[in-house]
C-alpha cells in the first residue's frame, strides 16, 4: 500500500473507495493499477516454496488462486460493497454457480424467486436436481408465498431483485429474515440494482452476487462475475471451491473491471436519470399498456423499492399494447438505441425478452413471469437524454403503426 494515505480508508465514502481502494502501488509508484499478466510466482529459496505451501507464509503462489490485479479489483469491490471479502470469477455465470454449488450437498433444499436470469434457472432446475437438491420457487412479491416456501429447513434462498426483465421488487430486509429463520443463507443477486443502488448485506442477505460484464464493466469489453460476503463464507466456504474447480478471473479482465469501478457511480447515475425520464415518457404513452420502472409512482410495489434502493435503475421494461408485431415495429424503427440482449452498457440496448432472453421458456412460464408479447426491456445507457427522447419517442410512433 502507499505509505502516505491521508485518511482512513474505512473513514472513505463509496465514491472514494471505487477510485482508491484497492490500490497496492509497487516500486515503479505507478498513478494507475499495475496489471500483472501472470499465471505464477517465483520463490526465493525451496524453503520459501514450502513455507508458501504449508501456509507458514501468506503470499502468491498461483493465479488460479490469487493475482494482484485480480486481488485489487476484488478489494476495491468488497469496499464499495461494504462485504468483509469479494472473489471474482470469470463470468456472472460464474459467481452463480460458484455461491450456490459450494455450499449445497443432496439433501438440501433451496428456495429461489420465480423470475430468474435464465441460465440460474437451469442451474436450479436441471443442474441441482441431479444432485439431489431439491428445489421450490416463489413468485417475487407473494411475501405469504416466502413464508410458506421458508416454513421448512432451506439451506438456501437465491434472489433478483429487481428482477429480469419485469423489474418486479423484493422485500429483502423479510425474505433475510424467513432464510435464517429457516437454517439458511440468502444469496442476491444484486444485477440490475447495482452496488451504487441498493446494498443487500446492510438489508440482511448474507451473499450478493454480480455479473461484472454489466454495468461494472458497463463498456461492453469482457465477462467477469464477482461473489461477496463475510470472511468466513469468502475463505472457507466459498475459497476451497473456486481453488479447485477454477473460474478464475483473467488479470486482464480484472484491470478491465477495476477501471470500470472507478465510473461506476457516475455512469450508474447519469444512466438512472436518462432511465427516470425515459419511464415517465412511456408512462400514460398511448402506444404503452404498461411501463415497470420502479421509481414511477405507478409501479405496484413503488413503496417497497423506494425503501430498499436509493434510485430506480438503469433499467426499464414496457407491455406494448399492439403485442408482438407492435414490439418489432418499435424496435426496427430505432436509429440510436441498438436491439441486443445485454445490459448495464453506455450503450442504450433493447431486446424482446420473449424471443431472445427468455425465448428457452413455455408460454406458461413466460405468463406466469408477465413477461408478455408485446414486452421489451430497455436498458438505458449515456446518451444524450434528448437524442434518446427522439429515438424513442419515434420509434413508439411507428409501433402504434
Ligand atoms: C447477465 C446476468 C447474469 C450472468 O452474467 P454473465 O456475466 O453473462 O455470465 C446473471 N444474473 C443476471 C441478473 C444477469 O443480468
Amino acid at each position: 500500500m502507499s505509505e502516505r494515505l491521508p485518511t482512513d480508508p474505512k473513514s472513505w465514502s463509496p465514491q472514494t473507495r471505487a477510485i482508491r481502494s484497492g490500490l497496492a502501488r509497487t516500486g515503479f509508484h505507478e498513478t494507475a493499477e499495475a496489471l500483472f499478466m501472470t499465471s505464477g510466482y517465483v520463490y526465493d529459496s525451496a524453503q520459501e516454496a514450502e513455507e508458501s505451501f504449508d501456509g507458514t507464509r501468506e503470499r502468491m503462489v498461483y493465479s488460479r488462486f490469487r493475482n494482484p490485479t485480480v486481488a485489487a479489483f476484488e478489494d476495491r469491490l468488497a469496499a464499495i460493497e461494504g462485504a468483509e471479502a469479494c472473489r471474482a470469477t470469470a463470468s456472472g455465470m460464474a459467481a452463480v454457480h460458484a455461491s450456490l454449488l459450494c455450499q449445497l450437498k443432496a439433501g438440501d433444499r433451496l428456495v429461489a424467486s420465480r423470475s430468474l436470469f435464465g441460465s440460474s434457472q437451469w442451474i436450479i432446475d436441471d443442474l441441482l436436481p441431479r444432485f439431489g437438491v431439491e428445489r421450490e420457487f416463489v413468485d417475487c412479491g407473494d411475501l405469504p408465498g416466502w413464508e410458506r416456501a421458508l416454513s421448512r429447513p432451506t439451506a438456501c434462498v437465491l434472489i433478483e431483485t429487481p428482477s429480469n426483465p419485469t423489474l418486479e421488487i423484493i422485500d429483502i430486509p423479510a425474505v433475510a429474515e424467513l432464510t435464517h429463520r429457516a437454517g439458511g443463507r440468502l444469496v442476491v443477486d444484486n444485477v440490475f440494482a447495482t452496488p451504487v443502488l441498493q446494498s443487500p448485506l446492510e438489508l440482511g442477505a448474507d451473499v450478493v452476487v454480480y455479473s461484472a460484464t454489466k454495468h461494472i464493466d458497463g463498456q461492453g469489453r469482457c465477462l467477469g462475475g464477482a461473489v461477496l460476503g463475510s470472511a468466513e463464507f469468502c475463505n472457507d466456504v466459498l475459497g476451497p471451491y473456486l481453488r479447485h474447480t477454477g473460474p478464475a478471473m483473467s488479470p486482464f479482465n480484472a484491470w478491465l473491471l477495476l477501471k470500470g469501478l472507478e465510473t461506476l457511480g457516475l455512469r450508474v447515475e447519469r444512466q438512472t436519470a436518462n432511465a427516470l425520464a425515459l419511464a415517465q415518457l412511456l408512462d400514460g404513452h398511448p402506444a404503452v399498456a404498461r411501463a415497470l420502472y420502479p421509481a414511477l409512482a405507478s409501479h405496484p410495489q413503488h413503496d417497497l423499492a423506494m425503501r430498499q434502493m436509493r434510485a430506480g435503475g438503469t433499467m426499464i421494461a414496457l407491455e406494448l399494447k399492439g403485442g408482438k408485431s407492435a414490439a418489432y415495429r418499435l424496435l426496427d424503427a430505432l436509429h440510436l438505441i441498438d436491439i441486443s440482449n445485454n445490459l448495464g452498457d453506455a450503450k442504450s440496448l433493447i431486446t424482446h425478452p420473449w424471443t431472445t432472453t427468455h425465448q428457452r421458456l413455455s408460454v406458461e412460464d413466460k405468463l406466469a413471469m408477465g413477461i408478455g408479447e408485446g414486452m421489451l426491456r430497455l436498458s438505458v445507457g449515456l446518451e444524450d437524454i434528448v437524442d434518446l427522447t427522439a429515438d424513442l419517442g419515434a420509434a413508439l410512433d411507428a409501433a402504434q403503426g
